[in-house]
């Protein structure tokens, strides 16, 4: 069974109010720091008492608003900025990543990454023109009007300046020990959500501090893009499956609220994914031959799709083609022809010999 044990986080979150600080466990505290302008409203940072100072799992975006509620924070739980020894962080999504660098000017702290997601950050933060250039070509590819595809090539890039681009002091990688005194901290890899994400466990503790791998009410976003790995659902289904049956009494995630039923929670998800793929199934099985952009706006969302945010449309194309690749790699769905790619299940696609012939001479 699934309980949700961060009840003040739970009422919180209810009122729609930012959750207070709290101390989670013996020595550890969370500190809910605010995202602007999200409807996740806030990520929380978790901080573990050292012998020496503190560490943080996690920063928060790169705002004076969310700087000044960490610093407030950190007061809350007896330490302050420059206490922090270590700042691990579970991705380089902004709302983590975005203030590690900020946490690191003033404290000295070393900043932890995963080895996959520390090899974004050029791309990502620093010189994007490669990304956009590669995403137009891959929304090419799903067949989006060629009106729309500038738009939603770029419609990320404003988000770069909640982030200051910050290059890790130490890699973590699967299963590496995290080198804290007083804690026994284990990273563990679980791409999916992003290629490098990492969850923190304490086998003592019975805890895992899980970032955005998994969250008690929303299914975390796994999408096709160019940064990520080419069957990122698949290594996300493998990630959840990893840490199902992990010794953890309480989930400590990075939004919404603390729970128990790690395992409950996985098979959930797995049950979401699932039902998401067989609505795909049913929806080329009635329209064979449809490209990625026309399937994703036929499937059911939980908004009108057109009335989505651009940056949202391009996720939701990326989430649902995220769901074609693990079909294909099970052999349901092939695809035929380029720009656009059209989706066939595998029983009804054309023949190798009915493939478009481009540039002939
Ligand atoms: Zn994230
Ligand atoms: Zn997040």
């Amino acid at each position: 069974m699934i309980t949700i044990t961060g009840t003040a986080q739970k009422t919180a979150w209810d009122a729609g109010v930012l959750p207070p600080v709290e101390r989670v466990g013996p020595d550890i505290w969370s500190i809910p720091v605010p995202i602007p302008n999200n409807p996740l409203r806030y990520v929380i940072v978790y901080v573990i008492e050292l012998p020496n100072g503190v560490a943080i799992v996690d920063a928060g975006w790169n705002t004076e608003e969310a700087w000044e509620t960490l610093n407030n924070g950190l007061a809350r739980a007896g330490a302050s900025m420059n206490d922090v020894k270590a700042i691990l962080v579970t991705h380089i999504h902004p709302d983590h990543y975005g203030l590690a660098g900020r946490v690191r000017e003033v404290s000295g702290g070393w900043i932890a990454l995963h080895p996959a997601d520390a090899k974004l950050i050029p791309n990502r933060y620093v010189d994007p023109q490669q990304l956009v250039e590669e995403t137009t070509r891959s929304l090419r590819r799903t067949g989006v009007p060629e009106l729309s595809i500038e738009e939603l090539a770029t419609a990320s890039l404003a988000i770069r300046m909640f982030v200051s681009t910050a290059e890790p002091d130490v890699l973590l990688e699967d299963g590496d020990h995290v080198d804290l005194p007083g804690i026994d901290l284990t990273a563990l890899w679980t791409p999916g959500h992003s290629p490098g994400h990492l969850c923190f466990y304490s086998q003592s503790r019975r805890i895992l501090l899980a970032g955005d791998h998994l969250l008690p009410r929303i299914t975390p976003i796994v999408t096709i893009h160019t940064q990520q790995a080419p069957d990122p659902l698949g290594q996300y289904l493998g990630s959840l499956e990893r840490i199902r049956s992990l010794g953890v009494d309480e989930v400590l995630p990075a939004h919404e609220y603390r729970f128990s039923g790690l395992s409950e929670r996985v098979d959930q998800l797995l049950e979401h994914h699932e039902k998401r793929m067989t609505e795909i199934v049913e929806r080329l099985s009635d329209s064979p031959g449809l490209a990625g952009w026309d399937l994703t706006r036929s499937l059911s969302w939980a908004h009108a799709f057109n009335e989505l945010p651009l940056y949202m449309q391009r996720a939701a194309v990326g989430e649902a083609m995220a769901h074609v690749v693990v079909l294909e790699h099970r052999g349901v769905i092939t695809r035929h022809g380029t720009d656009p790619e059209c989706l066939y299940l595998s029983a009804d696609a054309p023949g190798p010999e009915d493939q478009p012939v481009r540039d002939a001479k």
